[in-house]
């Protein structure tokens, strides 16, 4: 590049950064995605960086950004309030310790204190003697809005602070400050933001694309009142300028900041080791889907507040403290189409067909867009511009449309009135967020969901089966419903493309085996609503064979623990109708194992009057075999998770139960706890402590902080 090119592109490179600031820090609605956004600024920076002679002191790279919005008073900052430089990997925090060191010289000791970083907008609020007397948005850094008859909604902020009671730390001052500025992040969890863009896509209002922007957006109203309706909570993480007491580190003003009554995140650590720094940033990155709020990386911060000093500022960020951010969970990208799924029960929905976007390593081109109002009350066109969320193991879907990127171009989409692949009338019943074909017998679409629930590995676990060979069967008219498997022949299969005798024979065979497959199985196979493999065990277990579950009345069914009047409603409907009756005569003939032998042969009481609920990827086991051994050793399994549960089990890519299970401190374990509880694993490991319960202090340096969020 010419020196030219270079000076323009810099050019360039500032005055998209900045029209994206404006959407995304004064707007509250950004245009572009962090990942896009942030691949603008490393260019930027890379630039300046070859040519330090471009850098300007308005460049993006020098300054926090967000101007202050006109409808607030503005505040200065008596300190600025910087922003933080990133880190990607480990290496980069390496690389952030080692030039630390060498600033601070390489034999100092450092200590540092990990905190979440949630995502939401970094606020300072000041009290005199004791009183909240003004609180300010960062704004550009320098200058921020005066925000603070917003701020008095917000119930977790103090408004007035009390002597703390250093009787069990003295090392904490015993004194109110005469002045001290604190400054911590207002956020919404994401169940309250979910919620609230419920609300506004209902009420027909713009909604936020994230936890982060609906928090902002909520505080910097012009009417308090709207404020104040939403759901809006602060944590503390240190101070600005304070007057009358001498705090010393970051560790101490934490935890001083606790006793004057400020909600401060229980899970900050300090480490003298930096391996352990390390350790706990993965930690929590395993940990992040099963947290009540977005945490977008962890904080780490120098503790001792002269090394800070010593070791000061670079443009907009901090030396002594940086941000380990975690993948993204969010994308931008275009939505090129709308298609209708139909699901095993009927169930319509729709489905964004998407321009492919890296999302956190992974790329994205489906996203679920939930039914038909959801689409409605966002507004989402096709051809928009959408704001894509995939966290966890739920699946991708799309949080709504950036209308500011519209260009006119953008479709409505109109929901189909008739069946996509057989033709019947759509029905919706009063109440119901679905439209679904109701032509069980005969709607291909609904056939192929159906033989692939009933192959699949919770199910009858045929090898060789799955969704190509369901639709190939099904649209060859070889297989009208799933009993009809058990029929195939040799011969009606030869002949088809990529069947040799040898695949042919193998499926056959794997075929035959299903005949032998427990009836909890097959009943799970059968995909009666409500009726999952917790619950086709129980039934099995309580009246041990399928004419009985035929034949047993609602009244009896909901006699049975854990068979609740709605599954017993489903039950009674599905055996109520005659194609389903005439399908398991079919599947009797068939040889099928319709008598349920006790599974569980009773084996030890190790688990008597204990509750389990399994979530997420086991090791070693798949979640059907782990209740199988869990009610051998006479403990009850269920599906959800509440105070009565005794434990949760959690593998990889555990969702929201064991959120629940962190939230109602329920003690969680892993698949080798769960064997050594039941007394047959080698280790003796036992509960992991529930995250609550982490102990306040450990050999090798780690101090945990015993404080509430
Ligand atoms: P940042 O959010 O990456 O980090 C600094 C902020 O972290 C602080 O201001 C504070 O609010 C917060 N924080 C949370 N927990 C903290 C803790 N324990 N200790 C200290 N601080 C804590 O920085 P930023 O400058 O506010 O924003 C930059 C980010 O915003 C980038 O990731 C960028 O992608 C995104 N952004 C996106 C767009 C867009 O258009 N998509 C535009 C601008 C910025």
């Amino acid at each position: 590049m010419s020196q030219t090119d270079i000076f323009q592109r810099i050019n360039e490179l500032r005055t998209l950064i900045r029209r994206y600031d404006y959407h995304y820090y004064v707007l509250d609605d950004p245009i572009v995605s962090d990942a896009e956004y942030d691949a603008l600024m490393a260019e930027l920076r890379a630039l300046e960086a070859a040519h330090p002679e471009l850098i300007t002191p308005d460049s993006p790279t020098q300054r926090v950004s967000g101007t202050p919005a006109s409808q607030f008073a503005k505040v200065r900052h008596p300190q600025p309030m910087l922003s933080l430089g990133n880190a990607f990997s480990r290496s980069d925090l390496v690389a952030w310790r080692d030039r630390a060191l060498r600033l601070l010289g390489n034999d100092a000791a450092i200590a540092c204190v990990v905190e979440p970083k949630i995502d939401g907008l970094a606020i300072a609020l000041t009290f005199r003697d004791g009183q909240f007397i003004q609180g300010a948005t960062r704004g550009d850094g320098e200058i921020g809005e005066d925000v603070t008859a917003n701020l008095r909604t917000i119930s977790s902020i103090p408004l007035v602070l009390y002597p703390p009671d250093n009787t069990s730390d003295p090392d904490l001052p015993a004194t109110l400050p005469t002045m001290i500025e604190v400054r911590g992040e207002v956020y919404m969890r994401t169940a309250d933001f979910e919620a609230l863009n419920d609300r506004l896509a209902a009420a027909g209002e713009k909604i936020f694309a994230n936890p982060r922007n609906a928090a902002a957006g909520s505080l910097r109203q012009k009417d308090p009142a709207i404020t104040a309706a939403r759901p809006l909570r602060f944590f503390a993480y240190g101070v600005g300028p304070v007057e009358g007491v001498n705090l010393t580190s970051q560790w101490q003003t934490l935890r001083y900041l606790r006793a004057l009554g400020f909600p401060v995140n229980q899970d900050a650590r300090r480490f003298t080791d930096f391996d352990q720094v390390l350790a706990y940033c993965d930690e929590w990155m395993a940990r992040r889907d099963s947290l009540p709020y977005e945490a977008d990386g962890m904080v780490i911060k120098i503790d001792d507040f002269a090394q800070q000093r010593e070791l000061g500022v670079v443009g907009r960020d901090p030396r002594w403290a940086i941000a380990f951010k975690f993948p993204a969970r969010e994308a931008i990208t275009r939505l090129l189409d709308i298609t209708v799924n139909v699901g095993r029960t009927g169930v319509v929905t729709p489905n964004a067909e998407l321009e492919p976007v890296q999302i956190g390593g992974v790329t994205v081109r489906n996203a679920s867009l939930h039914n038909a109002d959801y689409i409605t009350q966002r507004d989402i066109r096709i051809g928009d511009y959408v704001i894509v969320k995939r966290a966890g193991d739920v699946i991708p879907y799309v949080v709504g449309p950036v209308v500011a990127r519209r260009d006119g171009s953008e479709r409505p989409w109109q929901f189909p009135s008739h069946c996509p692949a057989c033709g019947s009338p759509l029905e919706r019943e009063e109440g119901e967020a679905a439209w679904r074909c109701n032509n069980f017998s005969i709607c291909p679409a609904q056939l192929v969901r159906r033989v692939e629930h009933f192959v699949s590995r919770a199910a009858l676990d045929i090898v060789g089966m799955g969704e190509r060979q369901a639709e190939l069967f099904v649209q060859l008219g070889l297989v009208r419903d799933v009993a009809d498997l058990f029929y195939l022949k040799a011969e009606q299969l030869e002949g088809i493309e990529g069947f040799g005798p040898k695949r042919i024979a193998n499926l056959l065979a794997a075929i035959d085996a299903a005949r032998q497959r427990p009836l909890d199985r097959l009943i799970v196979g059968l995909g009666i609503r409500y009726v999952g493999t917790v619950a086709a065990q129980t039934l099995v277990n309580a009246l041990g064979s399928l004419d009985a579950i035929m034949n047993a009345r609602q009244e009896e069914l909901e006699q049975i623990p854990g068979i609740g009047p709605v599954a017993a409603a489903s039950i009674v409907d599905f055996f109520s109708r005659p194609e389903n009756r005439a399908l398991i005569e079919k599947l009797r003939a068939a040889g099928l194992r319709l008598n349920g032998a006790p599974q569980h042969e009773r084996q030890s009481d190790s688990l008597a009057g204990k509750t389990f609920v399994i979530t997420g990827t086991l090791p070693s086991m798949t979640r059907e075999q782990a209740s199988a051994l869990i009610i051998a050793h006479g403990g009850k399994v269920t599906d959800n998770v509440s105070k009565k549960t005794s434990y949760v089990v959690a593998g990889t890519n555990a969702g929201s139960k064991l959120a629940k299970a962190t939230q109602l401190n329920i003690p969680v374990l892993d698949e080798a706890s769960l064997l050594a509880l039941i007394g047959i694993a080698p280790t003796s490991a036992a509960a992991q402590p529930a995250p609550e319960e982490t102990p306040t202090a450990t050999e090798s340096g780690q101090l945990s902080l015993p404080l509430e969020q």
